[in-house]
């Protein structure tokens, strides 16, 4: 997997026009009570960015009915639920195997992920992604099956295309998981 993506404009770019289409979607289909979705984004502080785009990661997608104020947010491929890192750092930085060679430590070093939130991360693709409802749904198009002990990496490999292409599919096949009730959790 490609690491020059974390410094790539074309693919931050991509990313947001595709989350501008998903929050278009959704203001286009209305609240679910009938009433008018208004803009209401969330401010982030995107931990992972590169400086050149955090004016435009910093904040995601939201909507607020203009009658019932219920919140609608969009799925998104720039944000993994509520953590404070972009969706492709937990990524790439999961995929790597940390510690086990200089470049994958400097990786980390560089984009300031401790080693004890990598470890919650790796618990999170390992132990409690496989036991969603969504994996569960949505893994039986693989066969055979992912080996869930090494996703993300053993997710990436299911993918085709070059590097971007193979993050972009897998940022896109998560985002069922950054809305509604099973968003993640707030912490690193
Ligand atoms: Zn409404």
């Amino acid at each position: 997997m490609c690491h020059a993506l974390l410094q790539d404009p074309k693919f931050f770019r991509l990313l947001l026009r595709i989350d501008v289409e998903l929050a278009d979607e959704v203001r286009a289909g209305g609240c679910a009570c009938g009433c008018v979705l208004h803009r209401a984004k969330y401010p982030r502080k995107p931990k992972g960015c590169p400086a050149e785009f955090r004016s435009e990661f910093e904040w995601r997608f939201s909507f607020c009915g203009n009658r019932c104020r219920g919140r609608t947010t969009p799925m998104s491929v720039r944000y993994l639920g509520r953590r404070v890192y972009l969706g492709l750092v937990m990524v790439l930085v999961s995929a790597r195997d940390v510690g086990q060679t200089p470049a994958a430590g400097r990786l980390c070093a560089a984009l300031d992920v401790p080693v004890r939130t990598l470890r919650r991360w790796r618990n999170w693709w390992t132990q409690q992604l496989p036991l969603t409802a969504f994996w569960q749904a949505a893994s039986a198009r693989f066969m055979p099956p992912v080996a869930t002990e090494h996703i993300p990496a053993s997710l990436l490999e299911r993918f085709v295309g070059d590097a971007a292409d193979v993050l972009l599919r897998l940022l896109v096949f998560l985002t069922p998981l950054t809305v509604g009730p099973i968003a993640l959790s707030e912490g690193c």
